[in-house]
């Protein structure tokens, strides 16, 4: 897997882009203006694994929220905004380390030059999101339809006005509810532009469809080299979208970070309740940060195989299970002390990094 090396764009403490690690992002769905709700959804979230939020910016009362919201979380904030450039102004204003905004519909050119002018003085850059279901009317007269050709014309008008100005700390994002225009949509985009990509299918759907659909979309385009930070879009808890934004990236092994499960699906040769276990551990380490590979098999056939190929496993056995850790043997265990033994080796070894590994 080669990365195409995309301009580097600095958000808060963060790069995306350059070669910098993928950065999973999620929004808020709180509403913007009760920052209480708002900050302690962001906190849950960076407790996930978020790394960059975005949150809706509606009207002044929510872009006068962020100084609040900002000040008592510690990941970059993005103001999402709309129609009007000066509530960008009000949120660079608050101190938010980047924006979302489509030049091309904040208003005046005017607004865009007052708009790059602020951006630049406090040195933050702007996303051009741009959606199937927010292209302009004149793209869908000439494509008939959200193609992928209209969504880059359309990013690369709306980037056109923001270089007019000098303006260059653009990171794009192109996004379609299905996989194929929005893989084809990025293709076309990392080819013509140095600007690094936010990459998603946008309103994906529910959790079970909505996570197949993003892996689908997003993996591909990540396995193609493209791609520098992602968001998982699901109607749902703001919380899933991160996980699985993670399981993607693990899965690719483009980043580590928690758990990976390895299990079995079971069948009849099955001899230890891997279910029970996969569950009680999935619960119990879902927010564990320590990188980890963990293995629940449930017979001898492929059990210490994989056990063994693990950083911690159990292969199930008669009545009992083995325990392997770091590809070593470590015991038999009865079925019932199965899965404590498990937990129990999964806290030593993560405690033998030196960090704290069930949060
Ligand atoms: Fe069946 Fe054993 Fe394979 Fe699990 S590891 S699916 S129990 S054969």
């Amino acid at each position: 897997m080669r990365r195409k090396i995309t301009n580097p764009v600095k958000l808060g403490s963060l790069v995306i882009g350059g070669g910098a690690p993928v950065t999973v992002q999620s929004m808020t769905k709180t509403d913007t203006r009760d920052v209480r709700s708002t900050v302690a959804q962001i906190q849950q979230l960076e407790k996930a694994g978020c790394e960059i939020i975005r949150a809706a910016v509606l009207d002044y009362e929510a872009a006068e929220a962020l100084g609040k919201i900002r000040q008592q979380i510690s990941i970059p904030l993005v103001a999402d905004i709309h129609f009007d450039y000066r509530l960008a102004l009000t949120a660079i204003e608050q101190g938010v380390d980047g924006l979302r905004i489509n030049p091309g519909n904040i208003g005046s050119e005017i607004g865009v030059k007052k708009l790059v002018q602020a951006a630049k003085s406090a040195e933050i850059p702007i996303r051009i999101g741009v959606n199937s279901g927010s292209v302009e009317k004149d793209l869908l007269d000439k494509y008939k339809k959200p193609t992928a050709k209209a969504l880059l014309e359309s990013a690369l008008r709306h980037a056109g006005l923001l270089e007019k100005y000098g303006f260059d700390d653009v990171v794009l994002s192109l996004k379609a509810t299905d996989v194929q225009t929005t893989v084809e949509a990025n293709r076309m985009a990392s080819s013509r532009t140095e600007y690094p990509l936010h990459i998603g299918v946008t309103e994906a759907g529910p959790y079970s469809s909505g996570t197949v659909k993003s892996a689908v979309g997003i993996g591909t385009l990540l396995y193609l080299g493209i791609g520098d930070t992602i968001r998982v879009s699901l109607t749902g808890n703001p919380l899933e979208e991160v996980r699985v934004g993670w399981s993607i990236l693990t899965s690719l092994g483009l980043r580590r970070k928690g758990p990976e499960i390895i299990s079995c699906p079971t069948c009849g040769r099955c001899q230890i309740d891997v279910m029970g276990i996969v569950e009680k551990v999935t619960a119990l380490t879902e927010d564990m940060k320590v990188p980890m590979k963990i293995a629940v098999m449930g017979c001898v056939v492929n059990g210490p195989g994989e056990a063994r190929e693990a950083d911690v496993g159990v292969a199930g056995g008669k009545g009992s299970g083995v325990l392997f850790s770091k590809g070593e043997i470590i015991r038999k265990v009865p079925e019932e002390n199965l899965c404590d033994a498990l937990l129990d080796e999964i806290k030593n070894l993560a405690e033998s990094d030196g960090k704290k590994p069930l949060e």
